[in-house]
């Protein structure tokens, strides 16, 4: 049995028990072998009657492969009355069902055709059952489903023949047992590489598909699926936490990348890694099948105090990684990186909690995350549960951090965080629900706020008993800004507002006298948790919609170790940078006291900035911004162009310092990357 060929989905609790027992006995080989958890998928409710079975094969295609597919169904006890038909969904943007994303679109307009069999994605079906006439139809695109998740939007536009649903049926009764086969062919896999959902059910079932979609409670894993993985490896993505001391261990994760950001499950071979120090780094690294595209080695040291990056080639693809800061003196605090702000099936983005969950530590060497849904979204308190539960799952202090959180959208957008599952509380913005005519649900597991006032208020309210806090993105009305539970501003993502504009708000946020830390994150709704994508907007074009996304950004953070709680104080002390994505190694101090701080100066004293950034490519630019009580000014900026280095390593003292100042640094890189600090303020 070739488990990576059949996806078998049961319909009914009256299945047969081995069925059952081998489907289980499947999903977990599937979950051991495969490359990422996947949790066990009930049974798909009864969509098409009792008993009926759906199989895809091939399920399993890399990015961008030609392959023909066959979709076959096997009748259950009802079997199929005459002219009663079956419904085929496909995509990947599965709440809406809207295939907005190109490449999500099987490398066409829509999923499927019967009109023309030299074209692609034509579709074909054929019955066990001698002399049958079967009947396909192709739907049309249809508007987009409303922006929240409730009651009937999934079924109103199917049963109006939307979302390119494919319609099947039989011109004479078919019986339990009969086969039907569906030849689906001259089909171009997407280029990125996830798991594409396929939902079949019965049309005479749409009530019961509304209220049982498994969807709704956020188990797509019941679904039948393709699985569509990276192509071969374009470079190798080389990351290491950045600060340690001589002689200690620590662990270096790389993965081998395609020309799309996905993993290169298939790359395998010999990799030499050098470094120009004296270390204990593996000469070699051999990457076998087993490893699926990446690898962490652990134990690597260095002997000498420095500023170095270890070089990993092999297989005619390498890869540099980031910045290492070596000291003699076991450092005050680690620096981590990690994204806060990613969207998922739960919501309008396109993959599991899972998937981002296996990416950003294993591909994308992040160190903490925060899958964060728009809150108006989780149609049912089982799909609110399931999201914590697999929040804690993904929890591995000193390895992976995750946090609890979603985004409150209306005036403004703001992403909420908790520190545990039994501390969440789910606010939702009633206005946004209203607006576009649902006000009818109001589940009693969250709270309706009316606008961000009320929302800021509920989570005041809540921080008098638990630790909590936000970051507001670029979007963020910030009518109503607190200090005292937004610590963060997120200065880049992946939304196309220029630098100028992103920086000023955070300047007049500042001058009013609000002690924002500097973040940025993704808000990536596509791609995973930090995905190492560069240009998605580029590839997969978003059509008329005229929005185009950038490549994610990244929060670092300095923290004592590795945990909710540490990584937590640090953001509280405003202990981050932003970065648009490149893991630039960014140091920013005043008289020893790190960036974040409020420190008073010493009498007769002039503030002095140590400044060292590691970057990831050269550096073109390193500035020191300035608000001395009146105006913003730029009283350092070194112009690196004519040199060719990613290191800076400088001083200053501010001779003009007064009474006041808030000082915070950019970096900006030859190949357009940029990193912010966070400000330091400095009184007399
Ligand atoms: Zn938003
Ligand atoms: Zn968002």
């Amino acid at each position: 049995m070739n488990n990576a060929n059949t996806m078998n989905v049961l319909t009914n609790a009256s299945a047969n028990r081995i069925n059952l027992l081998l489907i289980l006995f499947l999903v977990w080989i599937a979950s051991c072998s495969a490359f990422q958890k996947k949790p066990v998928g009930k049974k798909l409710p009864g969509l098409l009657g009792p008993g009926t079975t759906v199989h895809i094969t091939p399920d399993d295609v890399w990015s961008r492969k030609q392959q023909d597919y066959t979709i076959t169904l096997t009748l259950g006890e009802d079997g199929l009355p005459a002219h009663e038909s079956i419904g085929i969904v496909n995509g990947s943007f599965i709440d809406r069902w809207k295939f907005s994303f190109a490449s999500h679109w099987w490398g066409q307009e829509q999923p499927w055709q019967t009109t023309d069999e030299k074209k692609p994605n034509y579709v074909t079906a054929t019955c066990s059952r001698q002399n049958v006439q079967l009947h396909l139809k192709v739907g049309e695109e249809g508007p987009q489903k409303p922006f929240v998740n409730t009651p009937n939007h999934f079924v109103r536009s199917i049963r109006e023949r939307m979302r390119f649903v494919l319609e099947l049926s039989a011109d004479q009764t078919l019986r339990a047992g009969d086969t039907i086969t569906l030849g689906w062919r001259h089909v171009q896999a997407p280029d990125y590489a996830m798991r594409y959902f396929f939902l079949p059910f019965r049309f005479s079932k749409l009530p019961e598909l509304d209220r049982d979609l498994p969807i709704r409670k956020g188990n797509f894993y019941g679904l039948p699926s393709i699985r569509v993985k990276g192509r071969a490896a374009e470079y190798l993505h080389v990351t290491c936490r950045p600060l340690h001391a001589v002689d200690e261990q620590f662990s270096l994760n790389i993965a081998a990348i395609d020309k799309f950001g996905n993993l290169a499950e298939d790359f395998h071979g010999t990799v030499k890694l050098t470094t120009d120090c004296d270390s204990d780094v593996p000469q070699t690294v051999m990457f076998s099948k087993d490893d699926r595209g990446h690898k962490l080695i652990k134990n690597v040291q260095i002997h000498e105090a420095g500023w170095y990056r270890i070089k990993a080639e092999g297989n005619n693809v390498s890869g540099v990684s980031n910045y290492l800061v070596i000291s003699k003196q076991q450092p005050f605090h680690r620096l981590y990186f990690g994204d806060m702000h990613v969207h998922t099936l739960d919501c309008d983005g396109t993959n599991d909690i899972s998937e981002h969950y296996f990416y950003a530590p294993n591909v994308a060497g992040l160190d903490f995350g925060c899958v964060s849904p728009h809150a108006e979204y989780f149609g049912c308190r089982q799909a609110w549960v399931r999201y914590l539960k697999e929040t804690t799952q993904a929890n591995q202090p000193g390895r992976f951090v995750t946090f609890y959180g979603y985004e409150w959208a209306q005036e403004g957008h703001t992403n909420a965080y908790f520190l545990s599952e039994e501390e969440a509380v789910l606010i939702w913005g009633e206005k946004r629900m209203k607006a576009r005519g649902y006000s009818e649900d109001n589940p009693s597991f969250r709270i309706g706020a009316k606008d961000e006032r009320a929302f800021m208020d509920e989570l005041e309210k809540l921080k008098r008993t638990r630790p909590l806090f936000t970051i507001a993105h670029i979007h963020s009305a910030y009518r109503d800004l607190r200090d005292s539970i937004h610590w963060l501003d997120e200065i880049y993502s992946i939304h196309k507002v220029g630098r100028d504009k992103r920086e000023n708000r955070l300047r007049t946020n500042l001058q009013k006298g609000l002690r924002l830390g500097v973040v940025a994150g993704s808000d990536m709704h596509r791609l995973t948790m930090g995905h190492l994508c560069k240009e998605p907007g580029e590839i997969w074009p978003l059509g008329d919609r005229g929005h185009w996304d950038q490549a994610g950004g990244l929060q670092a953070t300095f923290a004592s170790d590795l945990t909710r709680k540490a990584l937590y104080t640090g953001m509280k002390n405003r202990q981050t940078y932003g970065t648009t994505g490149a893991r630039i190694v960014l140091l920013f101090n005043c008289n020893h006291s790190p960036m974040g701080s409020q420190i008073k100066s010493a009498q007769n004293t002039l503030p002095k900035f140590n400044l060292d950034v590691g970057g990831m490519a050269d550096l073109s630019e390193v500035t020191i911004c300035r608000f001395d009580g009146e105006k913003w000014s730029e009283p350092v900026t070194v112009d690196l162009n004519e040199k060719t280095t990613d290191r800076y390593s400088g001083s200053w003292e501010d001779t003009e310092f007064n009474q006041a100042g808030i000082y915070y640094v950019r970096v900006t890189q030859k190949d357009g990357h940029q990193a912010w600090s966070s400000p330091l303020w400095i009184s007399k």
